[in-house]
């Protein structure tokens, strides 16, 4: 290793940064040494756009104004950006399947239970996962139809008031729930409930570090309110696919804030 950065350090007072820059195969701790090097005329390199956070165009919300309202109209997209200001509408998943998990309310076959097909076997892969680690993890609530939505608002509005009502649970066409790629796991440990403590628990610490190994985020991280205009909440998972989750993991972003870096292809 002395002697690769000896004759690396060399090479570089003789050949300067072009050195650096034609050779592709040299190692690591070369790549260290060129590095300052490079930063002194970095005008060549700082043009490269990382691949990690290039991204197809199909993956971008499709957007028409209704009424005011942002309307979603690529709503299948897997990247699908549903939040307090990108509605789906009415849209409902065509590939909704019941996922091989455990539930927190037993075998019933009930709206809640279905997830699309991508993100149901994910989910499976990953609940499998986390069974060989020690940790059992149970399916809480997945997808959520409009029409349920505005059951569940409604219900909140005659319960608390609107004004209450509107900050907890999201407006029908803008839960994500809906897009059937997201999942509320608990597990026996939280009683079955969906609570803030998950996040301290050894099942909810699990999910969070390992989540991204199947495609899934945690979607309203701690500290990030402002951004996905939720509450910390350590339960809601949501399928966005391994690649993307991956680079929304690794660097502590939302998916809103993914958008805010990637550039369209
Ligand atoms: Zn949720």
């Amino acid at each position: 290793m002395k002697t690769t950065i000896t004759i690396a350090s060399v090479l570089l007072l003789l050949g300067g940064c072009s050195w650096g820059q034609n050779n592709d195969s040299i190692t690591s701790s070369e790549n260290k040494v060129t590095q300052s090097q490079n930063n002194i005329n970095s005008n060549q390199k700082h043009q490269q756009v990382d691949p990690d956070l290039m991204l197809e165009s199909k993956f971008f919300n499709q957007v028409k104004i209704v009424n005011g309202v942002n309307m979603i109209e690529n709503s299948s997209n897997v990247l699908s950006l549903v939040n307090k200001q990108y509605s789906i509408g009415s849209y409902e998943p065509k590939d909704l399947v019941r996922p091989k998990v455990q539930f927190s309310f037993g075998n019933q076959d009930i709206e809640k239970s279905y997830m699309r097909k991508e993100a149901a076997t994910a989910l499976e892969n990953m609940f499998k996962s986390a069974e060989k680690n020690g940790i059992q993890l149970f399916a809480s609530s997945g997808y959520r139809s409009y029409e349920r939505q505005k059951a569940l608002l409604d219900a909140e509005i005659a319960n608390v008031g609107k004004q209450k009502a509107v900050q907890a649970v999201a407006n029908p066409g803008q839960s994500e729930h809906q897009t059937g790629l997201a999942m509320d796991i608990t597990s026996e440990s939280e009683n079955f409930l969906l609570t803030e403590n998950f996040g301290k628990h050894k099942d909810g610490i699990w999910l969070r570090e390992h989540a991204h190994e199947f495609g899934f985020i945690l979607r309203y991280p701690k500290g990030k309110e402002k951004v996905t205009g939720y509450e910390y909440e350590p339960w809601h998972f949501r399928y966005v696919g391994k690649k993307h989750a991956s680079v929304i993991y690794k660097n502590d972003w939302t998916l809103e804030e993914y958008f805010q870096h990637v550039k369209k292809m």
